[in-house]
């Protein structure tokens, strides 16, 4: 799975390290500090899932920690490289060359194949285009007999299959994903979380993982917990019953299963 030709030198050993990251949304009297002095470690070849209550910071920790969005203070090293600090174009250009991204609602470009849209990231980076290679990934996440159709054509299932392929084809060093399953049924969320676990033990990828669901954390290595922007612990082989039973300690109410509507 997801094989290529290219030679890649060794990883750093830690993928992703966040030195004592802040970030206040808004300013004056509406500032909310949504990150607040977060540091963190995660090692090459690891899947982490990001857990917390509604508001805690997990999309802010995501987008700061991918080059989304630039922290107010503190360091981000991806791979052993620094990105924090740099004007925006080196910025887009360290995003484009070590980290992949796969988003709830897919963000598939609607005028391009399911082929297309996988090679757009070396387009972007003015990398050379290995259709092979870009075919085994399509191959791979089982959609090889769907180069040539377009998102609309396909279900939400297959929608992100095609986006975990996008974020396989540059090889990042770092692939972040925000509530990957948050839109797909139960089947093909599976199949989802079963690619993105194989990009990790079978690649040796790093994946970092924003979720409400205990059964998707379930999939990961281990949860890192945040309430009110700081970090509030972590869990090694995650269990459904042991991450919803953490949860309903940080005050989730989605951990409670609250009927729909109340
Ligand atoms: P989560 O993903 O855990 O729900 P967020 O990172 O989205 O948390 O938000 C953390 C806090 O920052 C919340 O209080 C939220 O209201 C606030 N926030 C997030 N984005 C913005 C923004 N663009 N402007 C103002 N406040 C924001």
């Amino acid at each position: 799975m997801f094989r290529s030709k290219r030679s890649e030198t060794a990883p750093h050993p830690e993928a992703l390290r966040l030195m004592d990251v802040t970030k206040v949304h808004g300013q004056g009297e509406n500032a909310v500090t949504a990150l607040d002095g977060v540091s963190l470690s995660l090692p090459a070849g690891s899947f982490t899932a990001v857990m917390g209550p509604s508001g805690s910071g997990k999309s802010t920790l995501l987008q700061c920690a991918a080059g989304l969005d630039h922290p107010d203070s503190g360091q981000i090293l991806v791979d052993g490289a620094e990105m924090t600090g740099g004007s925006e174009a080196k910025l887009t250009k360290f995003r484009r060359t070590r980290i992949g991204f796969v988003f709830q609602q897919y963000n598939l470009l609607p005028t391009l194949s399911v082929e297309q849209n996988t090679t757009l990231p070396l387009k972007l980076a003015g990398r050379s285009i290995d259709r092979r290679a870009a075919r085994a990934v399509l191959g791979d996440v089982g959609l090889g007999d769907r180069l040539g159709h377009m998102p609309d054509e396909l279900s939400g299932g297959q929608r992100q299959r095609v986006a975990i392929a996008r974020a396989l084809v540059t090889r990042p060093s770092v692939i972040f994903a925000d509530e990957p399953t948050g839109a797909l049924d139960l089947r093909s969320a599976r199949d989802v979380l079963r690619l993105l676990q194989e990009a990790v033990r079978l690649h040796g990828r790093t994946v970092v993982m924003v979720t409400h669901d205990p059964v998707a954390a379930s999939y990961a290595d281990s949860v890192v917990f945040l309430a009110d922007g700081r970090l509030a612990g972590s869990m090694l082989h995650p269990t459904v019953d042991a991450v919803a039973e953490r949860l309903a300690h940080l005050g989730d109410v989605s951990a409670h299963h609250v009927p729909m509507g109340v």
